[in-house]
């Protein structure tokens, strides 16, 4: 018997293709259309890609890794979508709280900005922004901010994900005095990163409010012309809203829809303020959305309709927005947690925004919203490799009933062990492994007191 079953292992063994990863663990979250949650589950990785999931004594049979991370103490599950974010602005965490928008903005932002941002500043704000995301779960980010092309360079850096929008405002920025330069420098931008297997560059028309008409409609036309994405801020709050709707009788939507700025590739941030005409055409034109409960609730923006926009069939994702002050971190498992408690208090029904869909806007639901659905928001084979490790041997993680209920409103992003983005490891046993995290942190210190020093 003994020696029928070793003819059986060898034959196994043999028939095991090679792949370069297992990853393995109590639970493997998929986020596949049929919702599967694999116990004693495994990921097998070839490259950039998922080649299999299954149960690991599957996966084992199937495949002969050359590398494998078993975590019989965690969950598997795709890499966190943050939606929306300024990652640079992370040198300026904390800033300046607790204050109006616009004071906010006039006498904090825009002088630290002014005084302090240059591509330099980026590059360490950017550096800070991705070792907070990666230990934190976030395999891909929506950013808009100044210099994203040295954004782009340091997120290929620190190995994640990014589709980063450069931002085409209509005052003199830190990298361009003039919209007409953005667009110009933003087009050698779409250049550079064509192609690029881990950047998708992008427009970024910061708002409606903020550009002029000929801008909006060159920023879409720009990225129509590279087969780009358009990124928006839109309908944040209610003065932009007001405002807009007393100075063209039309609502932010409907107001960018007449300039042709919504048809195509579109990722717009915020919606806390769309009515049901609005929705009708984000919905007609497949407008992907980010919904970002932390900033609206602490700038006091409003609460975004999210059950009614998913109800919808609209891809909203979340997102963290930038950490100077709307915000003060990147932390997506608490916008996840946020979001969903949110909803029940704007609707008065605990059953608005289950934990699973929270979960869902988090990964799936957030790569429709920025239209890498095919490529990313899910465990399954032939996307790729982004995925993350989160433990489940601290107090708060026991008992479990539900592996979304605990994802959601019981683990913290501080459980994340180990991050993959693209078949590669960025983050293992909670510490970075493309970045410098000493250098990195001692460096925020040091523009800390450069900032300080600006705002005297
Ligand atoms: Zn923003």
């Amino acid at each position: 018997m003994r020696s029928f079953f070793s003819v059986l292992f060898f034959a196994a063994l043999a028939g095991a293709a090679p792949a370069d990863w297992i990853w393995s663990a109590r639970y493997v979250v998929t986020m596949d259309p049929q919702r599967r949650v694999i116990e004693n589950g495994a990921v097998a990785i070839v490259a950039d890609h998922i080649v299999d999931v299954g149960t690991r004594e599957a996966i084992d049979r199937a495949w002969q890794a050359k590398q494998r991370l078993d975590r019989p103490d965690a969950i598997l599950t795709p890499g966190l979508i943050n939606t929306h974010t300024h990652a640079p602005m992370s040198l300026f965490r904390g800033v300046a709280d607790d204050l109006k928008l616009q004071e906010w903005l006039e006498k904090y932002i825009f002088p630290a900005e002014a005084k302090n941002v240059d591509a330099e500043f980026v590059r360490w704000g950017t550096r800070l922004a991705c070792l907070e995301m990666a230990l934190s779960g976030t395999t891909t980010y929506v950013d808009m901010y100044y210099f994203e092309d040295t954004i782009a360079q340091t997120t290929k850096e620190a190995g994640l994900r990014g589709v980063l929008g450069q931002t085409v405002i209509g005052f003199p920025a830190p990298d361009y005095k003039t919209p007409q330069a953005a667009l110009a420098g933003t087009e050698k931008f779409l250049k550079a990163f064509d192609n690029d297997p881990l950047i998708v560059p992008a427009v970024a028309p910061h708002a409606i409010f903020t550009n002029s008409d000929g801008t909006l409609k060159a920023s879409r036309a720009l990225a129509d012309r590279y087969r780009k994405p358009l990124v928006i801020h839109l309908s944040e709050t209610k003065t932009e809203n007001d405002e807009t709707l007393a100075k063209r009788k039309m609502t932010p939507t409907a107001a960018l829809d007449s300039l042709g700025v919504l048809t195509g590739w579109t990722i717009a941030a915020h919606g806390v303020w769309l009515d049901d005409a609005d929705l009708k055409i984000i919905q007609a034109h497949g407008v992907g959305l980010s919904h970002n409960p932390s900033s609206n609730m602490k700038l006091a923006s409003g609460i975004a309709p999210v059950v009614k926009i998913l109800n919808l069939g609209i891809a909203m994702g979340l997102g963290t927005d930038g950490v100077a002050g709307s915000n003060n971190d990147t932390d997506m498992m608490e916008e996840m947690d946020l979001a969903a408690k949110l909803q029940k208090v704007s609707t008065g029904d605990p059953r608005a925004l289950p934990a699973e869909q929270a979960f869902a806007m988090a990964t799936i639901t957030g790569a429709r919203a920025i239209r890498l659905d095919r490529m990313i928001g899910s465990l399954e084979k032939g996307k790729r490799a982004d995925l993350i490790a989160v433990r489940l041997d601290a107090p708060h993680a026991v008992p479990m009933y539900n592996v979304y209920s605990q994802l959601v409103y019981a683990l913290k992003s501080s459980d994340v062990s180990d991050v993959m983005v693209n078949g590669k490891p960025v983050v293992r046993d909670r510490k970075m492994l493309t970045l410098d995290q000493a250098a990195v942190m001692a460096k925020a210190v040091e523009y800390q007191e450069r900032v300080k020093k600006s705002l005297r």
